[in-house]
C-alpha cells in the first residue's frame, strides 16, 4: 500500500441513513447467497461488505429491513 494511503481514513456509507462515517465506526455485514445478512465482526468475510452506523434508529431500521430482505430481494429498511 502506498505511504500516502496510510494517512487516509477509509470512509464508508451507512446503508440506512447513507451518511458517511470512518469505516472503523461502522459494523460490517455481508450477505449469504440466500440473502441473509451476516454480521462480519472480524471483517474477514469475502464478498461485498455493507456498513451500518451506530445510530439506534439505523440499527432498528436495518433489523426491520433484514426481516424483509428475503422477500424483497434487497434492503428495504430505508424507505
Ligand atoms: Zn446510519
Amino acid at each position: 500500500m502506498p505511504a500516502e494511503m496510510s494517512r487516509h481514513v477509509p470512509v464508508r456509507m451507512c446503508i440506512v441513513c447513507r451518511r458517511r462515517f470512518p469505516k472503523v465506526q461502522l459494523s460490517r455485514y455481508t450477505r449469504s447467497p440466500q440473502g441473509d445478512w451476516i454480521p462480519d465482526e472480524n471483517r474477514t468475510q469475502p464478498g461485498r461488505g455493507w456498513y451500518l452506523c451506530s445510530s439506534p434508529g439505523c440499527r432498528e431500521r436495518f433489523a426491520r429491513g433484514r426481516a424483509n430482505s428475503r422477500r424483497n430481494k434487497g434492503f428495504s429498511g430505508a424507505s
